[in-house]
């Protein structure tokens, strides 16, 4: 029968297929005993080899700046497959127990994750992490059918969730969308997922309890519906979707040379935010005027060992080589809180660590790990643009204190006799409320600025960016927000100050006219929605919205922003049907 499985559209996208379900890896495994050992033993040891193999295949299928991304995962989850300690373990517990694999996998499991709990280096803690990867990936092939084994094209994805490395491997293999019960659509995996244009649900609570593997779904990756067993009425819909999504990628390909100007007459300027060397070809591409946005704690969350200055160093230096004389925003360190703690940099046991020690108070900490990253940042600076991104600034201190380090650095550098540019400018990051609120006490320290907005309507709104149990309480269409901006865009505005939004309320066109009506020109986005972004832009008639910036700031709540919302559309010309 029908059954309609609500979710949040996360990557738009309309797919029909098979739901492959992957129960939540193996900790709600029962105790379960076989009869035959040998048999049990060859079925485990074949479940390792095919990840064995795959881990190969999806190694060597990675290039560019992803293989190096990417790739240390993947040779850290090689290392552990081999390990051993987990292997002999598993051996055992079959053999003198008698438990199923499923079953030992769990309980080996359970053992090490109780060694690496107690552990003090919050860096080995966090390699639980990994070994959950690594367990659920041999339990998933345990239980994969023979016919799937060549891969899952055709399938949809139905799991609690989804790593970032995963989604690579399952779009190579033709998967056609992912559902996951749990996620949130400013996750990693959620941007990862738009750049690869492959459909995502997340927050599908029920996914897992009212989804069966070879269900029939239809899944929209917009609007965040999933529907089992779909009647007449939704295989229409898919397919009206379908041929609209084609349509408009046509369309948007049509805008890849084209200028990103207003009805009247106005250039926005787009940057890019770019993580990986296909990024970067990209934005180029599609004509980005340079990076807005380069999160250089990927470096770090991504590898078993901290980057050293050189590694560092040819990592921003092949960014703005790939860049050709367009302007690199490089933004230092932001670890902690939702990022990750794959570094062991952050802090142990903090106790709210979203308003602990992240972004620049952690660099600041740290101040030889932070010396080692200006310098090279610095030295990058001498193959082309690059400016320098503090993020969570809350107070001019910090910014002092940036700039002395800085100006120390460029000094020794210039010493040691590098060629490094004549001067670098230093943004501040807007995404704590309190810098937002007090910046004419700090602006004098800026050369630019850049509203990070997935954080500034966390912190504003005291909403979780991550937990979907909050729902539409998290959105930048709240009066605060839109009263912060326009504040925070103004004051630039009268300093002369070149600001953008970089938070993914940029990349989002339908908050594009609010966003123009406040008065940004600059807007930072992933590559992969900058075809929408612009497409939205040059939909827009610069002059009306701004004359309809006191209405939008006069609206008291969401229904009155999406009035509003509503009327800047209603102005706007249909598009061409075709
Ligand atoms: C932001 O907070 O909007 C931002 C761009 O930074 P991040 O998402 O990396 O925290
Ligand atoms: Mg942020």
């Amino acid at each position: 029968m029908r059954l309609p499985v609500p979710g949040h559209g996360a990557s738009r996208g309309s797919a029909l297929g098979r739901a492959r379900v992957r129960l939540p890896h193996v900790l709600e495994v029962g105790e379960q005993r076989i009869e035959d050992v040998d048999a049990e033993l060859d079925r485990l040891h074949a479940a390792i080899h095919v990840v064995r193999g795959e881990m190969r295949a999806l190694r060597q299928r990675l290039h560019g700046a992803l293989a190096q991304d990417v790739g240390e995962f993947l040779d850290l989850h090689a290392l552990l497959l081999d390990d051993p300690e987990l292997l002999q373990g598993l051996d055992t517990l079959i053999r003198n127990e008698r438990y199923s694999a499923d079953y030992a996998l769990r309980l080996q499991r359970d053992r090490i994750a109780a060694i690496f709990t107690g552990m003090d280096d919050a860096y080995l803690r966090s390699r639980i992490d990994d070994i959950d990867q690594v367990i659920g990936r041999i339990h998933a092939a345990l239980h994969r059918r023979d016919a799937d084994a060549g891969g899952v094209a055709g399938e949809i994805l139905v799991a609690d969730n989804i790593a970032p490395t995963e989604l690579l491997q399952l779009q190579s293999q033709g998967v056609m969308a992912v559902v996951t019960s749990g996620g949130s659509t400013l996750s990693h995996s959620a941007i990862l997922a738009r750049s690869l244009h492959l459909p995502l649900v997340v927050g599908a609570s029920q996914a897992l309890t009212k989804i069966n593997d070879g269900d029939v779904l239809v899944v929209d990756g917009g609007s965040g519906l999933v529907v089992r067993e779909p009647d007449a009425a939704d295989l229409r819909a898919h397919r009206a979707r379908t041929r609209e999504y084609a349509r408009e990628r046509k369309q948007l390909n049509r805008l890849r040379r084209e200028p990103s100007r207003t009805l009247d007459g106005v250039d926005i300027k787009l940057w890019a935010n770019a993580e990986s060397r296909e990024d970067v070809a990209e934005a180029h591409a599609l004509g980005a005027a340079g990076v807005g946005l380069y999160r250089t704690e990927f470096l770090f969350l991504n590898s078993a060992v901290l980057p050293d200055e050189e590694a560092q160093f040819r990592a921003y230096r092949d960014l703005v080589i790939g860049m050709t004389g367009r302007t690199v925003t490089i933004r230092t360190l932001d670890v902690g809180a939702d990022k990750a703690d794959r570094t062991g940099l952050t802090l142990a046991g903090e106790p709210n660590p979203a308003l602990g020690v992240r972004g620049v108070r952690l660099s600041l900490l740290r101040e030889p790990l932070f010396e080692t990253q200006l310098r090279a940042i610095v030295r990058a600076s001498g193959y082309g643009p690059v400016r320098l991104l503090v993020p969570m600034v809350c107070c001019r201190e910090e910014m002092v204190a940036v700039r002395a380090l800085l100006a120390r650095v460029v000094a020794d550098l210039r010493r040691e006799g590098h060629e490094i540019a004549e001067s670098i400018p230093v943004g501040a990051m807007i995404e704590v409320p309190a810098a937002a609120l007090a910046l004419s006490g700090f602006i004098d320290l800026t050369d630019f600025l850049s509203i990070g907005t997935n954080d500034l309507v966390q912190y504003l709104l005291a909403v979780d960016r991550n937990n979907e149990q909050l729902g539409e309480l998290y959105t930048p269409l709240h009066p605060a927000v839109l009263q912060l901006l326009r504040s925070v865009i103004a004051l630039a505005g009268r300093r002369g100050k070149p600001i953008a939004v970089c938070g993914e309320m940029a990349a989002d066109p339908l908050f594009v006219p609010v966003l123009l009506a406040l008065g940004l020109q600059e807007f930072s986005m992933h590559p992969g929605t900058l075809l929408e972004v612009r497409r939205a832009i040059r939909d827009c008639d610069l002059a009306a919205l701004r004359a309809r910036a006191p209405a939008l700031l006069r609206a008291r709540d969401r229904a009155e922003i999406q009035r509003w919302l509503a009327a800047a559309a209603a102005q706007r010309p249909a598009l061409p049907a075709q």
